[in-house]
């Protein structure tokens, strides 16, 4: 089976292998990466973990040697001029000096918790303040090209020379006007027209141009750090809905523009948008999680990388996610589930079926399933034999072994490496537990059932069991008595 993608450009699973240029020896992704003037929310960490799993896959598929991604750092932009003006000022330095220490600090912040969430570095992951030159050339040649024009110091696309600007969103231009809030200028010709270049005060960070000292807008920064690192097209473009547009679709204006008119990308990719416990997530609503907070404590725990991952992996990266503490339990109790077998280097690859999942479009829940169908084949086996599953892996019978083998590969193929949250587990130990709290509770539930039917008080003991299962956890009778999991 090949890989095949949902491209936001086509609205349609598209095979990638099959799409014209494909080169399976050199497959090329770009993600929009942060903008860095403060820690990371749980809503930045969502694209990081999709398309690192998809880096995965596509590196599995076509070799490392064969896949280049690159995910850049904006270290210009007016929020982060804007605190590196009130930093300065606190501070006695210069914005610019500011903004140098904001931006390294916040992006090695950045890096410390997407490693934390089991990221592997990807190719590249370049500055913008690295690439200042290729973006004024690339302006350039749109102002030559007729595409663009300078004025009051600023330089601006003009969407009426691309004629099929829009095509990404698909919107009507008003739609879009009112979508993308347009600044009305007296420098703009129409609209929507938006800034390439814009002019520095002698206090605002900039660089010199043709145009003055000024400043790269953010969507060519993207653009020119593509083209440099990856060529004219690549293969997948990646981020959050919520880049659509203006972002991407200025991107491809402005690439597609600058280079005769190829694609930007081949497969544009987007995941769904994240709320937190049925809310927007907004500083004012007091609902703001950032990663490091998880990370650190967050209504009295702190969350392992891999939980916070498999949590975000467990709905499809399409699909919108409700962020809830309910889904970090659920994570921390499944993987606790998992670990069960997982302590050790798994020896083959993962199943065919959970590698099938992933191929179409990252079905990251339908994996899942296969890493339960596998746990409970490895638990089916082992439950025939008393005393298997405290056995050493090397100990354990063979069909055990092997479900056991490839829930290890399929976990570690997620990026999850259970062995570190193993570890992560004994140094809890000592103080409650999520999951201890809820075995004892499930427990408890339970024995009280029992004791319940015993007394034929059916009524009570179905009465429990819904109470359990609307908290998703799922009784199972059987002739050994009564076993629970937690429902996907
Ligand atoms: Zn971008």
């Amino acid at each position: 089976m090949s890989l095949r993608l949902y491209n936001t450009l086509t609205r349609q699973k598209d095979d990638l292998e099959a799409l014209p240029g494909f080169d399976p020896n050199n497959v090329r992704m770009y993600v929009c990466g942060p903008t860095v003037y403060d820690y990371a929310h749980i809503g930045n960490a969502r694209p990081v973990i999709v398309f690192d799993v998809l880096f995965r896959l596509l590196r599995h598929l076509h070799g490392e040697d064969h896949v280049t991604y690159v995910r850049n750092i904006t270290d210009i932009d007016d929020k982060i001029n804007a605190r590196a003006a009130e930093t300065a000022a606190a501070k006695g330095m210069s914005v610019e000096q500011a903004r140098v220490e904001i931006t390294a600090q916040t992006a090695q912040q950045y890096l410390d918790d997407v490693t934390a969430l089991g990221c592997l570095k990807p190719s590249h992951t370049p500055r913008a303040t690295e690439y200042v030159a290729r973006m004024v050339a690339m302006i350039g040649e749109l102002v030559t090209k007729g595409f663009a024009y300078p004025a009051e110091g600023h330089v601006l696309f003009d969407v009426s020379k691309k004629a099929d600007y829009g095509k990404l969103s698909r919107r009507p231009l008003d739609e879009m006007i009112a979508g993308a809030r347009v600044e009305v200028a007296p420098y703009k010709r129409n609209p929507m027209d938006f800034v390439l270049w814009k002019p520095s005060d002698a206090a605002t960070p900039g660089w010199d141009s043709p145009w003055g000292r000024g400043r790269p807008g953010w969507h060519i920064e993207c653009s020119a750090m593509g083209e440099a690192l990856l060529g004219e097209t690549f293969d997948i473009h990646g981020g959050g809905i919520d880049l659509m547009f203006p972002h991407h679709e200025n991107e491809i204006a402005q690439s597609e523009a600058a280079h005769h008119g190829h694609a930007l990308a081949r497969v544009w990719m987007h995941n769904g948008f994240l709320q937190v416990e049925g809310e927007k997530m907004a500083k004012s609503l007091g609902n703001f999680i950032t990663i490091r907070e998880l990370l650190s404590g967050w209504r009295g725990y702190n969350w392992p990388g891999e939980v916070i991952r498999f949590a975000m992996l467990s709905t499809h990266y399409r699909q919108p996610i409700d962020f809830t503490q309910s889904i970090l339990e659920q994570a921390t109790v499944t993987l606790r589930y998992f670990s069960t077998f997982g302590f050790y280097e798994p020896t083959v690859g993962p199943s065919d079926e959970f590698l099938d999942a992933l191929k179409d479009d990252l079905n990251t829940p339908r994996a899942i399933a296969e890493l339960h169908r596998l746990l409970n084949e490895a638990r089916g086996h082992a439950s025939n034999r008393p005393n298997e599953m405290s056995k050493p892996n090397a100990m354990l019978n063979m069909e055990t072994f092997t479900a056991a083998n490839q829930l290890a590969a399929g976990l570690m193929f997620l990026g999850i490496d259970i062995r570190s949250y193993d570890k992560c587990w004994v140094e809890n130990q000592g103080r409650e537990s999520i999951a201890q709290n809820l075995e004892r509770e499930v427990e408890a539930a339970i024995a009280a059932r029992a004791a319940a039917r015993k007394a034929k008080d059916f009524k009570e003991s179905d009465r429990i069991r819904d109470e359990l299962l609307a908290k998703g956890i799922v009784l199972k009778d059987g002739p050994a008595g009564t076993t629970w999991e937690v429902k996907r």
